[in-house]
């Protein structure tokens, strides 16, 4: 190649573990680099080196996102006990996507990528449902209690000036568990204000859901703020976009979601967001399908994959096995970084290289090359199933 696309500004370069960081350095190497003059600042949060420094890496890659505005992110480990036998770990760490989205504040949008070979399990299915997920508290950062025996339970909070406000929550006849858990407004507001922002970037309905019915102050908070923000900052824009926001209850959601040919956004509370987006990614054939961003209120943008690292093809390929493990979902992390920062530094050789690289993918897949966890499912069934590195192979060879 005699002459790489320039970049203006690095992107913030997250390395992760097992299979997911194979293919990480292959993805780069035969469909990145001879094309790109790749520039990056490299954080490398495999496990040893996040053991080694502490988790202070883990920190340090979410602050370069904020400095830099976009950071491309590999699957990593979350450690537990057995993974601090296996790596001989000084210390057990948090989830370090938990430590990046605490430290971005985000939203999390995962975006199935459909292909005309691969039929959606749920057939009206013709378009993306994006999955908007609150990244903040509710039960990701609850207070647990066992209840031994008989016993009031309180909610108490403590003013400042030490005055309090209490409820009941229970007037335990026996032994039980409790649970206590939270939100901010501020972060409710960043959530409603990111999933507005990018349904109006992606021209797509949204819709928001919750159980106000049921629980009236907690999630009817959820709703005054996506009623609020919507009239004060959004309506005037998504109606000139076309674009309709739509409130409803939760279950009525779910119902209705298997009617629509999908295209909207369905921004989701933490938990909704978790279970609905797996939902989504198995109905549309693969793990390795789903694209996933954070996108944080002051701007910044995380790309990275919605599946882990892959643990068991990991242990065969260190055996020597070629695995034919699916790589569409770290290309597209590639890919959606590469042009969100073409987008932001107006480089439009950069941006057409990356939709290039996106159809190149999908191409290979429709004309009938593609890995395992596809070939099972696609129509027509290929002739053969790729591996990792053939599939990469016969995609460069499009691109
Ligand atoms: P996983 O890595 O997502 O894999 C679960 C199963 O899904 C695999 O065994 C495989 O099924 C299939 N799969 C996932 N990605 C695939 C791909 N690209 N191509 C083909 N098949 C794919 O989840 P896990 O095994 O439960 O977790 C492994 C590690 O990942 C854990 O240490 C966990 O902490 C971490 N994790 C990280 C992230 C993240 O960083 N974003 C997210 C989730 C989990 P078959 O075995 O049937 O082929
Ligand atoms: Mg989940």
């Amino acid at each position: 190649m005699s002459e790489r696309i320039s970049m203006k500004t690095p992107l913030v370069e997250i390395d992760g573990d097992e299979m997911t960081r194979v293919l990480w350095a292959l993805v780069k190497e035969k469909l990145i680099l001879p094309f790109v003059d790749l520039k990056t600042e490299y954080y490398d949060l495999g496990l040893m080196n996040r053991d080694a420094t502490d988790d202070k890496v883990t920190a340090d890659s979410a602050h370069a996102i904020l400095r830099y505005g976009v950071g491309v992110k590999c699957a990593t480990i979350t450690s537990n006990a057995a993974r601090k036998t296996e790596y001989g770990l000084k210390a057990l760490y948090p989830s370090p996507n938990a430590t990046i989205r605490a430290i971005l504040d985000g939203t999390v949008f995962r975006k199935p990528i459909i292909l005309s070979n691969v039929q959606p399990t749920v057939s009206c299915w013709t378009k993306p449902i994006v999955i908007g997920r609150h990244a903040y508290g509710d039960i990701y950062k609850n207070a647990e209690m066992e209840i031994p025996g008989p016993g009031k339970v309180e909610l108490v909070y403590t003013a400042p000036d030490g005055s309090e406000k209490r409820i009941v929550v229970m007037q335990m006849p026996g032994a039980g568990v409790v649970q206590g858990m939270h939100n901010l407004d501020s972060s409710i507001e960043s959530f409603a204000r990111a999933s507005f922002l990018y349904a109006l970037q992606e021209k797509i309905d949204i819709w928001f859901a919750a159980k106000d019915t049921i629980s009236k102050t907690y999630d009817g908070r959820f709703k005054e703020i996506f009623n609020r923000i919507y009239e004060s900052e959004f309506k005037g824009k998504c109606a000139a976009a076309g674009i309709k926001y739509f409130y409803t209850l939760i279950d009525d959601a779910v119902a209705r979601v298997m009617k629509i040919e999908g295209g909207i956004l369905w921004a989701c509370k933490n938990y909704d967001g978790d279970v609905m987006s797996d939902m989504i990614a198995s109905a549309n054939g693969s793990l390795a399908m789903m694209t996933s961003v954070l996108v944080s209120p002051s701007g910044a943008f995380e790309y990275e994959a919605a599946h882990g690292t892959v643990q068991q093809h990991y242990y065969k390929w260190k055996k020597g096995e070629k695995t034919s493990t699916n790589p569409v979902a770290l290309i597209f992390a590639w890919s959606g970084a590469l042009s969100k920062r073409a987008e932001l530094d107006g480089t439009s050789a950069l941006a057409a290289f990356a939709a290039r690289l996106e159809k190149a993918t999908i191409d290979t897949i429709e004309e009938g090359e593609m890995t395992g966890d596809l070939a099972r499912i696609a129509q027509p069934a290929p002739q053969k199933t790729l591996d990792s590195w053939e599939f990469i192979d016969a995609i460069a060879r499009r691109l």
